[in-house]
């Protein structure tokens, strides 16, 4: 994975912390408003980062099309329609992007970031094909992943498809395939004891001496160790 700046590594501790504390209700204010970043972008450029159209912040820096795309995944949407010289005409309820309900049953499916070996816990949807280009908001059609693994997708070029298995098959911006690392075993509460008793149903007696080697020095005696290695010998 691309290098990070210094800046991009320090932007994404600092977003850590703050989810960190939320997630510990350290300012419980309602939830899902209590932090907000407000993104104007055309919807032209919501479907296709090469079309010509805004995207912007509240205070105007401009935003990269495809960080559009990203916040727009899981966010609060307010659709405005203006007429040819921009005036507003139309503005449409506020709405999530991916309702409460859906969201729970996402966590539920996925628990955590999908990228290869991530399994983070702090996650964002992921529509796989996006709102904007037509993908419906349904469970086939999300993954959770987290802020760094949401950007790669989006903004890095990774790509990431459901296969008809079901199975979701991540690549490279080369497009190599992604191996599925496996998930870690689950530790039991008691590690120490589950092993000594794995030990003892395999009839291991296992101590502190066990890993010494019984090999004193001597010279290796061919003869023998053909007679063991060889299928034909003896
Ligand atoms: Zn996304
Ligand atoms: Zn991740």
């Amino acid at each position: 994975m691309a290098q990070r700046t210094m800046a991009q590594q320090q932007a994404d501790a600092l977003a850590l912390l703050a989810e960190t504390a939320l997630h510990h209700g350290i300012d419980p204010g309602a939830p899902a408003e209590r932090y907000q970043v407000v993104v104007h972008v055309d919807s032209e450029v919501l479907a296709d980062a090469e079309a010509p159209g805004q995207s912007v912040l509240e205070d105007g820096a401009h935003v990269p099309a495809g960080t559009s795309q990203r916040l727009a995944c899981d966010a609060t949407r307010v659709v405005m329609r203006h007429d040819p010289d921009g005036r507003v005409t139309e503005i449409g309820a506020r709405t999530r992007t991916i309702p409460p309900a859906l969201r729970r049953a996402l966590h539920h499916r996925d628990r955590g970031c999908r990228f290869p070996g991530c399994g983070i816990r702090f996650t964002q949807g992921h529509h796989l094909r996006h709102w904007a280009h037509g993908g419906p908001t349904t469970l086939s059609n999300l993954a959770l992943l987290c802020r760094r693994h949401h950007r790669a997708v989006h903004e890095e070029g990774y790509q990431v498809h459901r296969q008809p298995d079901g199975e979701l098959c991540f690549r490279r911006p080369d497009g190599r395939l992604l191996p599925e690392v496996p998930r870690h075993p689950a530790v039991p509460a008691d590690p120490f004891g589950a092993l000594r008793a794995w030990h003892d149903a395999q009839g291991l007696d296992i101590h502190a001496r066990t890993s010494m080697p019984g090999w004193l020095g001597e010279r290796l005696d061919v003869g023998y160790a053909i007679d063991v290695l060889h299928p034909l010998a003896g």
